[in-house]
């Protein structure tokens, strides 16, 4: 008997997780997303000619929250600045689902002939440069906002309620500023209704168009920003024997971090990057200088990991430098956590990104070594992340596409893919999580 019962407690069980909506109600919302796709298109084109630096998207904001206001949802705005969020209340109870587009643009000037490219000029860091949507974020606010359209008017069908999430500076906070996912959640936006699910996606420029792309756990890398000042001797640099020469020490403990990961890191279970991007010292040839600076990026994608190689990199810098009798001190700021899909959550709603792409299509991949400042809501309550492929396979391109440069492109049509995909992953988790 009590077998009996356990088999039917599990058999319901399973047939709660494969719970998805109607097929009458998945083809009207399908019918929806394609039927929207010119409206996606003129978001995001203006959005494209109209981009604004992190923490200053005043007018993405407003325009935002005007959307949102005439779609009849509760709005915030401002959130963490210049962040908007929407609040969609469907007929019937059930879960709270967030869901998160960035709107931030970057210090990018623009260089293609569309009509809709960006002309704005902008400063940053006391440099003239161009603003340009050169990582995609555009897409995300015009997919979200056309998420937010279906999912409004078909609300009698909605179990539960869903969080618009609008967050300014994803690239991260101009210096002295606070910002992104950080700020928007220090400001509550997890709470009242208390969130507890969040999806997100990123366009990806050099993914074919058509697929989608993710994996459970560590998705995208953890970033620490590390900073190295090595002090020695200066002297003339015809008599090296009177300095510590700061400058072949920095070398040393350039090569010295090189067998951190090399050599002392199970890459079996992780992957880990320590780069050093600037070495700067001294002023002229002939003059051994007193100190040299270096800065590098500190990728991993477990906490045990990243802290061991915080500290590796300590007494690495520190010892070398000791034994030329020099000193460094080594600066590790930690900016983003692990983009960390929950692995229960990716098992359960895996099948509905199929479903919204074609099985052949949802991919799973490798981790990749970039970021995103979503972990920080993964921190907090289980998230979903994924990409979503955006290659423009038909334009005839000068460069490869790539993320953050002047040749950034995306094709138009992964616009309802991204629509599709959100729209299935918040129906498919509400008729899931209720009753
Ligand atoms: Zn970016
Ligand atoms: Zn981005």
């Amino acid at each position: 008997m009590k077998k009996i019962l356990l088999c039917g407690g599990l058999i319901l069980q399973a047939l709660m997780l494969r719970a998805q909506v109607s097929p009458a109600l998945q083809a009207r919302l399908d019918q929806q997303a394609k039927d929207l796709e010119p409206k996606l298109i003129e978001w995001r084109r203006h959005f494209h000619e109209n981009p604004e630096l992190s923490n200053r998207e005043v007018k993405t904001g407003a325009r935002i929250a005007e959307q949102l206001r005439a779609l009849g949802m509760e709005v915030q705005y401002p959130v963490a600045k210049t962040g908007v969020v929407g609040i969609l209340k469907g007929a019937k109870p059930g879960p709270v689902i967030g869901l998160r587009a960035d709107m931030d643009a970057l210090p990018v000037t623009e260089r293609n002939s569309l009509p809709f490219a960006s002309k704005v000029k902008s400063n940053f860091n006391g440099m003239e440069t161009g603003v340009m949507h050169a990582c995609g974020h555009d897409g995300h606010m015009s997919i979200l906002l056309g998420v937010a359209e279906i999912l409004s008017k078909n609300k009698n069908d909605l179990k539960g309620t869903v969080k618009f999430i609008f967050q300014p500076a994803e690239e991260g906070a101009p210096p002295g500023e606070e910002g992104g996912a950080y700020l928007m959640i220090k400001e509550g936006v997890l709470e009242n209704p208390k969130v507890d699910v969040m999806f997100g996606l990123h366009l990806q420029s050099l993914v074919p168009l058509g697929t989608v792309a993710y994996k459970p756990e560590g998705l995208m890398a953890s970033v620490d920003n590390l900073n190295i000042k090595v002090k020695g001797r200066g002297a003339h640099g015809a008599t090296p024997w009177d300095s510590v020469d700061p400058i072949v020490v920095s070398s040393q403990i350039i090569l010295g971090l090189q067998t951190i990961v090399s050599r002392q890191t199970e890459l079996t279970k992780a992957a880990a990057v320590i780069t050093v991007g600037s070495l700067h010292g001294g002023i002229r040839r002939n003059i051994i200088p007193e100190e040299a600076t270096m800065e590098g990026t500190i990728r991993t994608f477990d906490a045990n990991m990243q802290k061991m190689v915080h500290e590796k990199i300590k007494t690495t810098a520190m010892r070398i430098a000791e034994s030329a009798g020099a000193t460094a001190e080594v600066g590790i700021d930690i900016l983003y956590p692990v983009t960390y899909n929950d692995a229960a959550l990716t098992k359960q709603m895996a099948p509905s990104l199929e479903r919204a792409v074609g099985k052949a299509n949802a991919k799973v991949i490798a981790p990749v070594t970039m970021a995103e400042d979503f972990s920080f809501f993964q921190q907090k309550v289980p998230g979903f992340f994924f990409f979503v492929g955006a290659y423009p396979v038909d334009m005839k391109l000068n460069a490869q596409p790539t993320h953050h440069t002047a040749d950034f492109m995306i094709d138009e049509r992964c616009l309802v893919i991204g629509v599709k995909s959100l729209v299935a992953l918040t129906t498919d988790y509400m008729y899931q999580k209720s009753k």
